[in-house]
């Protein structure tokens, strides 16, 4: 999978450089490139903002190099995905990091200031696809660390990213409920015991429990999850 990144901020981008994302890299899996918005301004302060028609508060992002950078990156790919991170976009979730990690082409856009004029999520349109994706329900300073978080979730899940593919099955979201409580040794520590079916050695009775916990979780902390659900095999 090739990424393109288009930032005002390249250094923000370096820990992709680490851990397995990195090694992925190396190994020829993940084609990540980073790019500096600012190589496509053409004025001697290498401009990437104005004041907002209409009047209030900061700044938007011009369009001229926005296009110019989508127009280079995606010169060689066949409708790509464009993401733009924004607290208005719809809500990234597990399901949208595995279907993106299927796909051949992603570029992300990071909005900076009060974000991207908004003719050129149009134009990207004209290119590939066009998601604007939210990390959450709160407002970053940039779009770096949502495109960092995205990057990570999809690129864990493209395959032979993650040695051991089986750590990714049993995994909070994937089933639709949060995962059951992880424990090691020793069984002892500092006065807390390993719940003891998980030493019993029955193979049933761990399974068992450990749905029993994934459901007491997730109606505890994110009921939401379940809301909507009727009974299928989420319960
Ligand atoms: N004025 C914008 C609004 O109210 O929708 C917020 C702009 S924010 C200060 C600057 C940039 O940060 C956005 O263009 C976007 O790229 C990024 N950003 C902020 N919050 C985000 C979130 N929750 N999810 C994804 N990106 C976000």
């Amino acid at each position: 999978m090739r990424i393109d990144v288009v930032t005002i901020f390249p250094t923000y981008f370096e820990p992709l450089e680490m851990s397995l994302l990195g090694r992925a890299r190396g190994r020829g899996l993940l084609d990540i490139r980073v790019h500096d918005l600012r190589e496509w301004t053409h004025d001697r302060h290498r401009t990437v903002d104005d004041t907002p028609y209409g009047g209030g508060a900061g700044m938007v992002m011009k369009p001229e190099p926005w296009g110019e950078a989508l127009d280079a990156v995606t010169v060689d790919a066949h409708d790509p995905v464009i993401l733009f991170p924004s607290p208005a976009g719809v809500l990234f979730t597990q399901a949208m990091a595995r279907e993106l990690a299927g796909e051949e082409r992603l570029v992300f856009g990071c909005g900076r200031y009060e974000g991207i004029d908004e003719r050129v999520f149009d134009y990207a349109g004209s290119i590939g696809r066009v998601r604007l994706v939210s990390l959450g329900d709160y407002v970053l300073n940039g779009g770096e660390v949502a495109t960092m978080a995205m990057i990570e979730a999809i690129g864990r899940l493209v395959p032979g990213v993650i040695g051991n593919p089986e750590s990714l099955v049993e995994e909070s979201h994937e089933d639709g409920l949060l995962e059951y409580p992880g424990f090691t040794k020793p069984s002892t520590w500092r006065g807390r015991e390993v719940p003891s079916v998980l030493l019993s050695g029955n193979h049933g009775a761990i399974a068992r429990w450990r749905r029993e916990q994934q459901l007491e979780r997730t109606r505890e902390r994110r009921p939401d999850l379940l809301d909507g659900e009727d009974g299928d095999d989420a319960r």
